[in-house]
């Protein structure tokens, strides 16, 4: 019979998987981001990322489990896409709106994944668990509130098309892509 604690430690598995493709897959979009807001959100959450890996670890050892693994194929699936949406845009004033839809997405499938975690968590009476899970959550959402900000102007670059001010000039600098004419 399998148990909701074996289905718990089966989808904390996926995530562990998720978190380390996404640590993997971030940089690149970084990479390919032509926004230095965007591309310094992308690092800021590859650090939190990377701290998500390890309370993913530590979410087994509250259960007294060793860490494992799972393919998460949906992650693999929407970090294809992302990719493939990246390079397609690649020199494009769109490229920007795309970078952030396709990385909006997985943090959707994240805040889908711990949300149903923690409530897991909270039915198996793991304190610890629920807590780790929560503090995930919590910056899996304020990552994808961020990127919701940062489309506002991404969006507008993409619909007015190409900005002959976004130039090497903003590279280090924090500006905004598009200019806001305050
Ligand atoms: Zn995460
Ligand atoms: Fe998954
Ligand atoms: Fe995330």
């Amino acid at each position: 019979m399998t148990t909701l604690k074996g289905l718990f430690l089966d989808e904390l598995a996926d995530m562990h998987d998720a978190e380390n493709r996404i640590s993997k897959a971030l940089p690149k979009l970084a990479q390919a981001a032509a926004s230095e807001e965007l591309k310094e959100a992308l690092l800021e959450h590859l650090e939190e990322t990377k701290g998500h890996i390890e309370k993913v670890k530590q979410v087994f050892a509250a259960f007294d489990e060793k860490a494992k693994s799972k393919e998460c194929k949906a992650t693999v699936g929407l970090l294809e896409e992302g990719d493939e949406i990246a390079k397609e845009n690649k020199d494009e004033p769109t490229v920007n709106a795309a970078i952030i839809s396709a990385c909006q997405k997985v943090e959707h499938y994240e805040i889908a994944s711990y949300g149903t975690l923690v409530e897991w968590a909270k039915l198996l009476d793991n304190d610890e668990a629920v807590s780790l899970l929560k503090e995930i959550l919590e910056e899996e959402k304020s990552a994808d509130e961020k990127l919701s900000e940062l489309s506002e102007a991404c969006n507008q670059e993409a619909l007015s098309g190409a900005d002959e001010n976004e130039d090497e000039e903003s590279a280090g600098k924090s500006k905004s892509p598009v200019k806001t004419g305050k």
